[in-house]
């Protein structure tokens, strides 16, 4: 499922090596999650670890100083969209511009003035609260309202990469509602959009764990992307949820209710393979299940070698 953008507190990050200064900080900002780290090192842990909104960084610190942190947090991807606002004593225009050249947001002199800090902390986190936003809204599909392909192509491409760094296996799912065009032509187009909302909500319900992400990949298709190694009875549980819906389907060739065929992959991002050579396999599986009769998913684990087909429950089991 999507991360909402949090209606939690803010979540702060002060960073100096003084404590007397967090404590004066930390004292302005009353009513935020505030976070704290007396080192650079640490504040980068911290900010990988925590995601904070905002950092407040000290410019002066021994060892790595608020500079180079910058430029770290910058660099990396997790870190680089959080705004940061250097607090330092420092007075030299030179320090200033260097600040915002390494892509610091804004600039406070200590001695430090409440008033002020909450007032650049408040500008800043409505800014980065309202480019949350936006960017949130960009990786929606319009119709159904959950990810678009955009997002499951953004977030594949991050989850292969994590997976080839833990080893850990991962499941793709590409799913194709059956005769869709037949159910557009029978009932009409409008039904047809809300037949698609339902088969999404559907999804992304059954598939709300964690990290695993449901998105439309276009027409009457949607992807899936899952953490682990049991793909057929993923699979099933695609296929169960769709069936519950219990959407007639009259002109179906494959019962009386609207049905998915399903394109299932388990792999390990091991090296020589591609994210994209597993999504062009789970799309030759799709085409296998629409021509073994739809209303089934082909599923091939990568890693054991196990090519299995699977199939929704009777219908005798069917919820009612
Ligand atoms: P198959 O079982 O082989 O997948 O047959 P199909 O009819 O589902 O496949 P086909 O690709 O021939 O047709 C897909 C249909 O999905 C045609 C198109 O009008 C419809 N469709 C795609 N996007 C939308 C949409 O956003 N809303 C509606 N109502 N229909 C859509
Ligand atoms: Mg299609
Ligand atoms: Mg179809």
């Amino acid at each position: 499922m999507l991360k909402s953008v949090r209606n939690t507190p803010a979540r702060i990050l002060i960073v100096d090596d003084e404590p007397a200064n967090i404590q004066v900080l930390a004292e302005s900002l009353p009513g935020f999650d505030l976070r704290f780290a007396t080192s650079a090192t640490r504040a980068l842990e911290l900010a990988m670890a925590l995601a904070p909104d905002l950092i407040l960084l000290d410019v002066v610190m021994p060892g790595m100083d608020g500079f180079d942190a910058l430029r770290w947090l910058k660099a990396e991807s997790r870190t680089q969209h959080i705004p940061v606002i250097f607090v330092t004593t420092m007075t030299e225009v030179e320090d200033e511009e260097r600040g915002f050249a390494y892509g610091a947001v804004d600039y406070i002199q200590k001695p430090v003035s409440p008033a002020i800090v909450r007032a650049r902390v408040r500008t800043h986190l409505e800014l980065k609260r309202q480019r949350d936003l936006l960017e949130e809204h960009a990786a929606l599909d319009g119709l159904t309202g959950i990810a678009n392909r955009r997002r499951f192509d953004q977030e594949l491409g991050r989850s292969w990469h994590a997976a080839q760094r833990s080893g850990l296996p991962l499941t793709l799912m590409l799913i194709d509602v059956d005769q869709f065009k037949r159910f557009n032509d029978y009932y009409g187009h409008s039904p047809g959009d809300e037949c698609l909302r339902r088969v999404a909500s559907a999804l992304d319900h059954a598939f709300s764990r964690g990290e695993d992400l449901a998105a439309r990949y276009g027409g009457e298709e949607f992807a899936l992307l899952l953490a682990g190694a049991d793909g057929a009875s993923q699979a099933q549980r695609a296929l169960a949820a769709v069936q519950a819906l219990q959407i007639p389907h009259a002109r179906s060739d494959s019962g009386l209710f609207v049905s998915i065929s399903v394109g299932v992959v388990t792999t390990l991002a091991a090296p020589g393979t591609s994210a994209d050579a597993a999504m062009s396999l789970a799309d030759g599986l799709l085409y296998a299940a629409k021509n073994g009769g739809r209303d089934r998913a082909e599923v091939d684990n990568l890693i054991t070698g196990e090519r299995v087909t699977v199939q929704p429950p009777p219908v005798s089991e069917r919820p009612s």
